[in-house]
């Protein structure tokens, strides 16, 4: 019984199959899917997907979506957006998180002194944004944890929320910590040679840690060279991820950790119910 915190249900590679793919994450354990929005244009058809499934049945897993202005889509976001994402809230309450937001330092079309100003820009006012709805948020950090801790405290954000995919030093996790976030481990834990990500699982408090997939992203090492349905993958092709291999995962955590695997079960589901306010689903 495990809850997905990241996965991108709504996007397009879904659209032939989702209801299978929500089927295959219920019968794989997981009870419950966050899905976070990441362009304006996609949000009302994120909005009555989740709708769809308000809650856990034996089909499918339950839905929360949270909405945002994902960094990497920056030249897809309109000025009028934020008015957008504002009224969205006013409206829905059940809208769980101001997500996905951040800032990227990767893409190296996102860090020109333009494209970076208004990155800044549009992350800050989802924070006040979230602020004065009372939201927490889902944020995207590539190559920039610093300047995202520092438009945390520039905004005064104290809601908390996850920082999803985490990657970064032990003591970049430990001020995220500090801040009142969760972070998010997925598929890249997987790989033996993720050092740096098994020493921060092992190094922060339980009380920090969610899984995530980012589906369609980030495939786990136990699927990364077949497709769901068996076929291998051939040289070039990408393996669709699934929130179904969550297990893997969570098998990865409990190697890591010393605590026994019904506690970090139990644990991480009520970490992304308290990081995001949900109601704990599922039982057991
Ligand atoms: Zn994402």
């Amino acid at each position: 019984m495990l809850i997905d915190s990241h996965c991108h249900l709504d996007a397009p590679e879904f659209d032939a199959d989702r209801s299978q793919v929500l089927h295959d994450a219920r019968a794989a354990g997981v009870v419950g899917v966050v899905i976070p929005g990441y362009v304006a244009s996609r949000w009302s058809a994120l909005l009555a997907l989740t709708a769809a499934h308000d809650r856990v049945t034996p089909e499918a897993p339950q839905l929360w979506p949270a909405l945002g202005l994902h960094p990497v889509h920056l030249a897809q976001h309109a000025d009028d957006d934020l008015q957008q994402l504002d009224a969205w809230l006013t409206r829905c309450p059940q809208v769980v998180a101001v997500g996905e937001i951040g800032l990227d330092r990767f893409l190296p079309e996102l860090t020109t002194p333009a494209a970076w100003a208004r990155q800044q820009s549009l992350f800050e006012q989802q924070l006040q944004l979230a602020t004065r709805h009372g939201k927490p948020v889902i944020i995207h950090a590539r190559r920039c944890h610093a300047e995202i801790v520092r438009s945390l405290k520039r905004t005064g954000f104290a809601r908390g929320g996850i920082l999803h995919a985490f990657s970064g030093s032990i003591e970049e996790a430990q001020a995220y910590v500090r801040l009142g976030f969760r972070l998010g481990f997925g598929g890249p834990l997987t790989y033996p040679q993720a050092r740096r990500l098994r020493e921060a699982v092992q190094a922060l408090p339980l009380h920090s840690l969610v899984l995530e997939t980012d589906a369609p992203d980030l495939v786990p090492a136990p699927w990364r060279d077949r497709h769901g349905d068996g076929r291998p993958r051939q040289p070039g092709e990408r393996v669709r991820n699934s929130p179904a291999y969550l297990p893997a995962v969570f098998e990865t955590l409990c190697q890591l950790r010393p605590e026994p695997v019904p506690e970090l079960r139990q644990a991480l589901r009520d970490n992304v119910c308290s990081a995001l306010g949900l109601r704990s689903v599922g039982g057991g």
